[in-house]
């Protein structure tokens, strides 16, 4: 019996186009026994975490938290210890179940399943990957990958394959015999990984997987991690502490704050336009290099006629609205031309000025006036 298939047929059809893996909508979560009337009272008079606590005895988890994940994409959660991350990521496959709002699974509120959906959607939709993921001590490696499927008792042969197939797919073929307590941590974590992706889940929860890992280690595991990610077309949501960490895994980023999602964005989007001074304080010391393009720190055509007339940009060097700071200084620096010609399907789109590259690179002028 093929894993897959058994997927399709006890899980239904795969979700109609348009409609996100993961969605959050008005999300609360306040944890303590009067957490009905803290709720009220934080949305009538928009009281803070310790006002809550002093007010309720409750902590404050969530609030108010609206988000969707798209088909493929990595989406990351980031914020300090304390700001409510793993309470958001536990709602998605509902270890815990919220004060007010929704989560829906490809559309399906998690919080309205029957026991057996629920126990499908977990077991079958849904992958989660934990800090220091508790693996059987007393079974091998590739028995602990395999133990989800056992549980759902599949066949030892089909489930060794099926496991195996796993370990290959983070490079640990070779360790199916080995036992955990002889593997380093980062091989530990991998395995955690090739566990949760032996079901073949769509979505992957992934709470902090690489947190406690050396920072050397920690980077392999990312770069392997987005490779196996864009092979796998898997939706994950990633939870970090580490804003550069979020910024190489995530194609967005969540920020959270005391519970709150102070802003959500693209790497980009967050570093070049922080939405408040918390997380202008967080990107503050991030490099730009490559994560602001030329599309962003451009002029446009008009606005350079404008302001440099009679200045002509022939034999200027030339480049995309995609490329991204790091290229354009090669670019600006190969050349005594002070001008870079943003092309688009053979048209001039903008014009990228020493100044503006300077200045996109600290960080100061990024506006994308007259374009
Ligand atoms: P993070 O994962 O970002 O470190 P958590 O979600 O673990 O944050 O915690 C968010 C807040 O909720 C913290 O103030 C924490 O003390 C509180 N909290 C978490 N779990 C519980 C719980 N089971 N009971 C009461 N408070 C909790
Ligand atoms: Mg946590």
């Amino acid at each position: 019996m093929s894993v897959m298939k058994e997927r399709e047929t006890t899980c239904g059809p795969p979700p109609e186009p348009g409609i996100p893996p993961i969605e959050c909508r008005n999300l609360w979560k306040i944890y303590g026994a009067r957490d009905q009337e803290a709720l009220a009272a934080m949305k009538k008079e928009n009281l803070n975490k310790e006002q809550v606590l002093e007010r309720f005895g409750c902590g404050v988890g969530v609030v108010d938290a609206s988000f969707s994940v798209n088909q493929g994409e990595i989406f990351c959660i980031m914020g300090l210890s304390g700001s409510g991350k793993s309470t958001l990521v536990r709602h998605v496959n509902r270890l815990i179940d919220p004060t007010a709002g929704s989560v829906l699974i490809e559309g399906q509120d998690i919080n309205q399943m029957s026991f057996e959906q629920l126990r499908q959607v977990r077991s079958q939709k849904i992958g989660m990957v934990f800090q220091n993921m508790a693996l059987l001590p007393h079974k091998n490696v590739r028995q602990n990958v395999a133990f989800s499927l056992e549980l759902r008792h599949i066949s030892r042969e089909e489930r060794n394959r099926v496991a195996q197939k796993a370990l290959e797919t983070v490079h640990l073929a070779e360790w199916g015999e080995s036992y955990p307590d002889e593997l380093s941590g980062g091989m530990q974590q991998r395995v955690g990984l090739a566990r949760a992706l032996a079901a073949d889940p769509g979505i992957l929860l992934m709470d902090e997987p690489f947190s406690a890992l050396d920072p050397l280690i920690r980077r392999q595991l990312q770069d392997q991690f987005l490779e196996l990610s864009e092979k796998m077309n898997k939706t994950t949501l990633f939870i970090t502490h580490d804003l550069d960490e979020a910024i190489r895994i995530g194609n967005r980023i969540a920020i959270m704050k005391d519970g709150v999602l102070v802003q959500i964005g693209t790497p980009e989007e967050i570093v070049t336009h922080p939405a408040d001074a918390y997380v202008a304080d967080f990107v503050a010391g991030i490099s730009r290099l490559h994560l602001v393009y030329a599309q962003t720190v451009m002029k446009g055509p008009e606005y350079f006629e404008k302001n440099h007339p009679g200045v002509s940009l022939e034999n200027c060097p030339e480049s995309t609205p995609d490329a991204d700071l790091d290229t354009l200084i090669d670019i600006m620096v190969g050349t005594d031309k002070k001008y870079i010609s943003i092309m688009d399907c053979g048209q001039c789109v903008g014009v990228v000025t020493r100044g503006a590259l300077l200045r996109g690179i600290q960080g100061k002028e990024t506006s994308i006036e007259g374009v």
